[in-house]
């Protein structure tokens, strides 16, 4: 019993043939290698797809009602073909089918892998047409087939998908108990083309596994965050050597560990983000603890951290200076709540608080010391491993004191249906074996085989773990996993093992030095479903107004009221176009996705806030644009600057393109910087200018937050 550790130990984390499925005639099989000498059937090509938070409404009806209860399922009203754009009802199938039809015909031949981040059913949305467990159940094999078929050619998978569940994929939501599970035993069935086969007993036990997307190379972790959210009733903490969330991060340690030890690195995703404000937070905070400590131990491991189910495009930094061992120390004790979860489904109204606290909490980062500079720092502390200079807030040039999560917008048009292509740098890694030729047999060179564990050979310290594993399973779960047993056997370590840290000798890891595997950018991708839709004549009046933003709860859309402009839908063709992408996009600047270049944004963010440190005494909740803080930059820069570093302002934008704004106030420097020590009368005039160019950035980032839904003057609004 127990072997969960065992299976999941299996390194090789690729699926044997996969079964055929049940609705349809794609026999997915893969084929016994003939020869080494074929063709290799697919290329990587640097990229890969984040897809996230469909949820399919099998009872949406077209030019039905928004309104509240009703949900788009009955009544007249404004729901358009492919979806109620800005409200808060599903997705139609037809929104999910045209989505997978786009990406087959346009990104199926570019991408390398897919992830998908979970909720693949519908809200609970109508009093009248109550969710059930067999309807989620089912809705989540359909859109399962449907993404087997699109990454499939006849012979099976090409592409690897690796999902996870959402707190909608389970009944009721957001609770899932201890496994094994009839949820987990259900979803090891509906996934069984992309859970490697190794790995379903794991799965069934625990809800995570991991796939070599890139064998011997790339790992994407899908990570079960159910056992971390807040709102899972079904659980308790991470600390308790009996909770599942416990175990998932034993489970990640030693995978982690076992990645590097092979030399790979990995990816994270998962559905619910570690999302984490001064008031509130998604996960319960010994997980967020142990979570920001295994990242932090595995740096040199981890490329990225990818999550879904909050609709809004954003980004979450992890500070290492709030990880406090002593939460996660003692077994037993319920930590005292110090943050109020964050709503279960997110209005506009508290997606704009939420962007409005991540902003204000991004007015605390130091300010980011440029390269150049950090080089000149580092170079008068001669001693290897000196003291640190008191610049070094950010935990050096490669601000490794931070981590970072990329949360992707929804298919589910609360705004816009999105997706995201991110790219990765495969440098060197032109000619490596791809998932599918791996899988087929072609050129395999491994020395390991699917499911030959004897051939599996662990480190005696990996031998050691996996014993300890099970003297603290044993006894403390009992066979159903379903009950927890109240304190009869309390464990005898309660303590936790805390991960290697990177040898000496590794360099900075691929999330925050670029290098390969390191993501380097990303395209948003959105349609446009008024136009697509075709529905609604443009209004002249400005009623498509701010009432949205203060909604409470249900939002009925920006098309509230309005009736259809034809009494049968004419839908134009359905296609998504690029909203932005990181590469060329003239207001964010951003070099690539590693962690410094987004604390560096997130810094700029935080200058917008009245929360800023300088602003925050010199004019207290001004809030408005920048008309009355003219020390602020002087004070900034006192907080973080030695008085023999003087830092001019062609230091600091050194590495900004001088030409690139289309605002020519904006020209003379980047938004990632605050400006540098001027002369005594420059400074107001800087302070001034920089506050302006935070708030354009932080515009630009709410902006997209919401995909491109709402207009200026909404934007301006959400933080009065
Ligand atoms: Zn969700």
């Amino acid at each position: 019993m127990l072997q969960w550790i065992a299976w999941g130990l299996l390194p090789l984390a690729v699926p044997a043939a996969p079964t055929p499925t049940h609705n349809n005639q794609i026999v997915l099989r893969a084929q016994p290698s003939s020869s080494s000498d074929k063709q290799p059937l697919r290329k990587l090509h640097g990229r890969f797809l984040h897809i996230t938070d469909l949820h399919p409404d099998p009872f949406y009806k077209v030019h039905s009602s928004t309104e509240e209860t009703i949900a788009c399922h009955r009544g007249n009203g404004p729901a358009g073909t492919y979806g109620a754009e800005t409200s808060d009802c599903d997705s139609p199938f037809s929104l999910v089918n045209a989505t997978l039809d786009w990406v087959s015909k346009n990104v199926l031949g570019d991408i390398d892998f897919v992830v998908w981040t979970g909720d693949s059913a519908r809200h609970d949305s109508d009093e009248e047409t109550p969710r059930h467990n067999k309807e989620i159940l089912e809705t989540n094999q359909q859109l399962a087939d449907s993404f087997s078929a699109t990454f499939s050619d006849k012979h099976g998978l090409t592409i690897p998908v690796v999902p996870t569940f959402g707190n909608n994929d389970i009944f009721p939501h957001n609770i899932l108990m201890p496994g094994p599970n009839d949820v987990l035993r259900s979803y090891t069935d509906i996934w069984r083309n992309f859970i490697p086969e190794a790995q379903r007993h794991s799965f069934e036990f625990g809800g995570w596994f991991y796939v070599e997307v890139i064998p011997n190379k790339l790992a994407v972790f899908s990570l079960n965050t159910m056992y971390f959210f807040d709102r899972n009733a079904g659980i308790d903490d991470c600390v308790k050597t009996s909770e599942p969330g416990y175990k998932h991060f034993e489970w990640l340690r030693i995978q982690l560990q076992f990645m590097r030890d092979r030399g790979m690195k990995a990816i994270l995703m998962g559905h619910v983000p570690p999302a984490r404000t001064a008031s509130k937070q998604l996960w319960d905070e010994t997980c967020w603890q142990k979570y920001t400590l295994w990242l932090k131990q595995y740096r040199d491991v981890v490329v990225g951290s990818l999550y879904g189910h909050m609709n809004i495009d954003h980004f979450l930094l992890q500070d290492t200076k709030d990880l406090d061992l002593s939460l996660i120390e003692a077994a037993g004790s319920r930590l005292k709540e110090v943050r109020e979860p964050i709503e279960d489904d997110m209005s506009i109204n508290s997606g704009a608080e939420y962007l409005v606290d991540l902003r204000n909490m991004w007015s605390q980062l130091p300010k980011p010391v440029s390269a150049k500079d950090y080089a000149h720092v580092k170079g008068k502390t001669n001693k290897k491993g000196g003291k640190k200079h008191k610049k070094d807030k950010l935990g050096g040039q490669f601000a490794e004191h931070f981590q970072l999560s990329l949360v992707s917008p929804s298919i589910v048009p609360n705004y816009f249906p999105s997706i995201r292509i991110i790219e990765y740098n495969i440098t060197g890694l032109e000619d490596a074996v791809t998932w599918v030729d791996h899988m087929r047999g072609s050129s395999v060179k491994s020395n390991l085989t699917v499911n030959d564990e004897s051939q599996v050979e662990y480190s005696d310290e990996q031998d050691q773990e996996i014993l300890e594993l099970r003297d603290l399973s044993d006894g403390l779960v009992d066979a159903e996993g379903k009950k927890k047993k109240k304190k009869k056997k309390r464990p005898k370590k309660p303590s936790f093992t805390v991960p290697e840290p990177p040898s000496k000798s590794a360099g900075p890891g691929p999330a925050y030095s670029p290098q390969p595997l390191t993501l380097t950018g990303f395209t948003q991708y959105y349609a446009n479903l008024t136009s697509i839709n075709n529905d609604i004549a443009p209004s002249v009046s400005s009623d498509e107004s701010d009432d949205n933003l203060g909604v409470e709860r249900w939002n009925p859309g920006k098309h509230h009221g309005k009736k259809p402009k034809h009494d049968s839908p004419q839908p134009r063709e359905f296609v998504f176009e690029v909203e932005y992408d990181t590469f060329s996009d003239k207001i964010y600047k951003l070099k690539d996705l590693t962690v410094r270049s987004f604390v560096e944004l997130a810094h700029t963010i935080g200058q917008a806030s009245a929360k800023s440190k300088a602003q925050a005494r010199d004019t207290p909740d001004d809030g408005e644009e920048d008309e009355s803080d003219e020390q602020t930059d002087d004070d900034s820069e006192d907080e973080n600057e030695s008085d023999d570093e003087h830092v001019t302002e062609e230091d600091v934008d050194d590495d900004e393109e001088s030409a690139d704004d289309d605002d020519e106030e904006d020209s003379e420097d980047g938004p990632h910087t605050t400006g540098g020590k001027g002369n005594k009368g420059k400074k107001g005039k800087k302070g001034k200018k920089n506050k302006k160019k935070a708030r354009k950035v932080w515009l630009h980032f709410a902006k997209h937050a919401f995909v491109s839904t709402r207009t200026a003057e909404q934007l301006k609004g959400i933080d009065k």
